[in-house]
């Protein structure tokens, strides 16, 4: 997910979740305090109506009384004023003050008169058979214990309710006795809530409380409404509110229920005001988040990508001298800076590393050359070396053939079979023959150390016994040994490991040091091979206490051709390369070799070979 992606994210979350949140805080504040502004609106129209209905019957009784308090209706009730019923008892009287009836009811219970009036075909009729009835089950309206009595209120009657006020006859000054009961009626019928809803500017409708056809809504509204709970509100659609009243009639039960339908003005504008309110949040939202994300991509999220993209093209081309560039002061510019600072060490160090790079090349090129050089002269010694070899091989060859033609001739001579010798001619020969000996001698010496040190001479190595070879060597050289009153004495260490070499090398190794050793002894003298183990080498000495040599020429005696310059050594004959051709073997089995030596004590020669692995 990109930056850019999140932030939008993150924004429209917010919205969207500010907006949930908002309109439910909507729903429940504002809502349900419409909704209570509204039923407290209905409430104060239905009071309103029901003090309109209560008006109504306070001026009836108003006009009761002062009919009542007469003394013209004392007289009449009392029998004595004949012509008072003509004079006021008249239809003008009855739409005047809008009555349906008007009764005279002596102290007796009988009514002395009662005339009866259609207030809609303006006609007088026959008093409701229902009111006589009524009246005739009530003592209520017809007797009034005191001058102050008054009784004024519903009554239903079978065929409609009725507004009734009843009040006791007395003298125009109020004063008694009772003479009788006043009684006037007004139907409260369909036309009569009709001229209430007209002066109320509400739509009324009313069900009598026994009215079987009373629709659910009304028996629910008769089932809440008590003296504690006068009014009810309830809304019915979404377009209207009902409030609902209970009227009772003058014995306290339940008479009429009263309906009055509105219109749900402020319930409806509260709902649109909510819809503006949040239509107005989501477009304000909306340019806000719009405007944030602009700003953001414009402060933040282009910077940053164009960010990205620079250190990207760096990373593609690897291109140190590229520097990244942001604008501004903030964060993201010293970002921008702190990369840069960055890239100018990367780009030193590139620098310096590329210099180093290109020195190394260089060196490198005058190694190659070197090491060109190395091999061409490698190549040139390996020739030399093997010219050296094929022509020592063949120089070998040529004079070995001559000088055992010669050797072999002054034999001959000596043994006297071409013929008879004198001393002299034998005494030549006898120097013909060891000069063409030690020459033949040298020859042979030479090719040994030439062949070794060309590699050519074959190293077979094998796990050898070194105490077998060294009983072998004895036994070969102790004649010579013997001849000279030398003793040899063999020690080996006590379960020394086989050694991993060519037995014949080896051999070859010790006779020339043990023969060096009798060479360089005088008659007599005490011989010694000592052979340890030493790590993984076996360490071998060979030991005489004969004539020694001289520390400067301890380092030289493995030259070719070194010999001590001594008349003694000379006499011993020698060609100088028994020693080198020695260090040549050991050394070409990784092991070493060197002399410990004094004049006139003796010499002891060590050298070590590995031993045979596990
Ligand atoms: P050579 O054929 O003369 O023995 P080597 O290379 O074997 O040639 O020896 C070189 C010289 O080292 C000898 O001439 C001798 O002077 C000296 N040398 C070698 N071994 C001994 C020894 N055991 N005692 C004294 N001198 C020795």
């Amino acid at each position: 997910m990109t930056l850019r992606k999140k932030t939008l994210t993150i924004i429209g979350l917010t919205f969207v979740g500010l907006i949930v949140i908002l309109f439910f805080i909507s729903q429940q504040i504002l809502l349900s305090s419409f909704a209570g502004l509204e039923e407290q609106n209905t409430r104060q129209n239905v009071e309103r109506m029901l003090s309109v209905l209560s008006d109504d019957l306070a001026a009836l009784e108003a006009t009761d009384g002062d009919w009542a308090a007469w003394d013209d209706t004392y007289a009449f009730i009392s029998g004595v004023n004949s012509g008072y019923i003509k004079t006021n008892i008249v239809e003008g009287t009855f739409v005047g003050l809008k009555l349906n009836f008007i009764l005279f009811i002596n102290t007796s219970g009988e009514t002395v008169f009662a005339k009866a009036f259609d207030l809609n075909s303006e006609k007088e009729i026959p008093v409701p058979q229902s009111l006589q009835t009524h009246l005739a089950g009530s003592d209520w309206l017809r007797y009034h214990p005191d001058a102050k009595n008054s009784i004024s209120g519903i009554v239903l009657l079978p065929e409609d309710p009725v507004l009734i006020v009843s009040r006791p006859i007395l003298h125009s000054d109020r004063t008694g006795p009772v003479a009788g009961a006043f009684i006037m009626g007004r139907y409260l019928d369909a036309g009569e809530i009709d001229r209430l809803a007209e002066r109320t500017l509400l739509s009324l409708s009313v069900y009598r409380a026994d009215d079987i056809r009373m629709p659910a809504d009304y028996r629910r509204a008769l089932l809440s409404l008590s003296k504690d709970t006068p009014i009810l509100v309830r809304p019915i659609d979404a377009q209207r509110v009902a409030g609902y009243s209970l009227l009772s009639d003058i014995y306290g039960k339940p008479a009429l229920v009263l309906r009055a339908d509105m219109t749900r003005d402020i319930y409806s504008h509260g709902q649109r005001s909510i819809a503006y309110l949040i239509l107005s949040i989501v477009v304000a939202g909306v340019v806000l988040g719009t405007a944030t994300m602009l700003l953001l991509e414009k402060q933040v999220l282009s910077r940053l990508a164009r960010l990205g993209k620079g250190i990207r093209s760096i990373g593609v081309t690897g291109d140190l001298s590229q520097r990244v560039s942001v604008t501004g002061q903030d964060e993201l510019a010293r970002l921008a800076d702190t990369i840069n600072v960055m890239m100018e060490a990367l780009e030193q160090s590139g620098q310096m590393l590329q210099d180093k790079n290109r020195q190394l090349d260089a060196q490198n090129e005058e190694l190659m050359l070197k090491q060109q050089e190395l091999i061409d002269k490698t190549a040139e010694v390996e020739r030399a070396t093997q010219a050296k070899s094929e022509f020592l091989a063949n120089m070998s060859h040529e004079l070995r053939t001559p000088l055992n033609v010669i050797i072999g001739f002054s034999q001959l001579m000596m043994d006297r079979v071409p013929g008879e010798i004198n001393d002299e001619q034998r005494q030549c020969l006898s120097d013909i023959l060891s000069s063409s000996q030690h020459l033949l001698q040298l020859i042979n010496d030479v090719l040994d150390l030439s062949r070794v040190e060309s590699g050519k001479v074959e190293l077979k190595p094998k796990n050898i016994v070194l105490s077998e070879v060294l009983e072998s060597l004895a036994r070969t050289m102790m004649p010579t040994l013997a001849s000279r009153g030398q003793s040899l004495d063999v020690e080996v260490a006590p379960g020394l490991p086989r050694i991993y070499a060519d037995d014949g090398k080896v051999g070859q190794v010790l006779r020339n040091l043990l023969d060096n050793a009798s060479k360089f002894t005088p008659d007599g003298g005490k011989l010694k091979i000592e052979a340890v183990r030493e790590n993984h080498w076996c360490r071998v000495s060979v030991i005489d206490n004969g004539l020694g040599i001289r520390k400067e020429d301890q380092e030289r005696i493995f030259e070719p051709f070194f010999r001590v310059d001594s008349s003694l050594g000379r006499e011993r004959g020698g060609t100088g390369l028994g020693l080198p051709l020695v260090k040549q073997i050991v050394e070409r089995y990784g092991g070493r070799i060197l002399v410990e030596s004094e004049l006139g004590k003796g010499s002891r020669f060590i050298f070590t070979l590995p031993l045979a692995a596990g």
